[in-house]
């Protein structure tokens, strides 16, 4: 580890490194390996791992700052890249020391990547994936419809409901087989790269050494807020990239004042993030996650759409890194929704005077 606080190399390999190559990034066909190496050298992908098993166990607010400012350099990059430390947040916390101790100093160092399969849990009717105990086995049975990073992870964080409505964790290791199998990669918009498939799985058996945890509905509930929260970090870094890209090339004093007026939106939201997950504030001056996740979402189409206006014609072209923003910025207000996310993000989109921070 070099000393350079962690959220300084951050922005230093999102500006030196990611920046230059994101709309390259963007366009390839396969994950972005290198830019994620990048990030492994710096020790980034053992952000939320504790140190006992070599990570950086960072707070909270560091781990969204890392964030940010890797998805203001590549979209594609923070979109694969936070896939990676959510997986080892979970794993971090569950009870499974042998698992732990196995597998999360190569996570943590970047020698094994890890991705997710449990949005799923957040869709209403019947589950899409089953888990079945079978003595102190897991039979997992239907299809996780999301899953990133396919041909590139090598483990994934993959969660099904069992009967009683728990949710029950594994972490599986990923390879085409009878009992796993993964669709071609969905053709995307935004983040093609990124090659998400969705898993089938038919009678997945999963002995007690790779199971992480089971989750209660109300256990999930509360982990949301947290998610919110945590997401909220991508449409930041969006925003902050936006605001670069209307300042670089033909920047007036109108262009100069817009850019300065959501540079200020972006700090601001960022300290109420900030101020919702610091236990010093008082509960009834947290602010609602959700709402607080919909404003940076706005802020993010917003920004985006800000430089890609600045950008005029040329924008519109595949290469031109506003209408990139754009898109990365629509698809982080996709990400882990649930009904009440979206019910505030259209609650801003119609009302307007909802959006302003103050
Ligand atoms: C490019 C891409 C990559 C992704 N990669 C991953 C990944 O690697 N791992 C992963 O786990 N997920 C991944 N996702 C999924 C993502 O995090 C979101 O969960 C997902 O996009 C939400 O859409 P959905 O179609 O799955 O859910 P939807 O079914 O549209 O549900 C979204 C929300 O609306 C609510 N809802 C839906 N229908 C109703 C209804 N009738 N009444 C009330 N509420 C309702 C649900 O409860 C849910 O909270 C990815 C998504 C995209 C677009």
């Amino acid at each position: 580890m070099s000393g350079v606080p962690l959220v300084e190399q951050a922005a230093a390999i999102a500006s030196q490194f990611l920046s230059p190559r994101a709309d390259q990034a963007d366009m390839a066909t396969g994950p972005p390996v290198e830019q994620i190496r990048r990030l492994a050298e710096a020790g980034l992908l053992g952000l939320t791992t504790p140190p006992q098993y070599g990570g950086e166990g960072a707070a909270p607010s560091v781990v969204r700052d890392c964030l940010a400012a890797v998805a203001s350099g590549c979209g594609v990059t923070a979109f694969i890249y936070y896939q990676h430390i959510v997986g080892c947040r979970h794993l971090a916390s569950c009870s499974n020391a042998p698992l732990k101790d196995r597998l999360m100093p190569d996570l943590s160092a970047g020698r094994r990547f890890c991705s997710l399969a449990f949005s799923h849990l957040r869709r209403p009717g019947p589950p899409p994936l089953r888990v079945l105990a079978e003595g102190d086995a897991w039979i997992f049975d239907g299809t996780a419809p999301w899953m990133t990073g396919w041909g590139f992870a090598d483990d994934v964080l993959l969660a099904g409901v069992l009967p009683d409505g728990r949710s029950a964790w594994a972490l599986v290791p990923l390879s085409e087989r009878g009992d796993l199998q993964a669709s071609p990669p969905a053709r995307l918009c935004a983040m093609n790269a990124s090659a998400t498939v969705s898993l089938e799985c038919r009678a997945l058996r999963v002995e007690p050494e790779r199971q992480v945890k089971t989750m209660t509905p109300a256990e999930l509930a509360a982990d949301t807020d947290r998610a919110n929260i945590f997401f909220t970090a991508l449409s930041l870094g969006a925003a902050r990239a936006a605001v670069g890209s209307m300042r670089s090339g033909r920047c007036d004093d109108l262009i100069a004042d817009a850019a300065d007026a959501l540079e200020r939106e972006v700090e601001s939201m960022r300290a109420a993030v900030d101020r919702w997950d610091d236990p010093a504030t008082p509960a009834d001056e947290r602010g609602d996650a959700t709402a607080l996740r919909a404003r940076c979402i706005d802020l993010g189409v917003r920004a985006s759409n800000a430089a890609v206006v600045v950008g005029g014609g040329a924008a519109n072209g595949l290469g031109h890194p506003a209408q990139r923003l754009f898109r990365e910025a629509m698809v982080y207000s996709l990400i882990a929704q649930t009904r009440d996310l979206r019910s505030a993000n259209l609650d801003l989109l119609l009302r307007s005077d909802k959006r302003v921070s103050k």
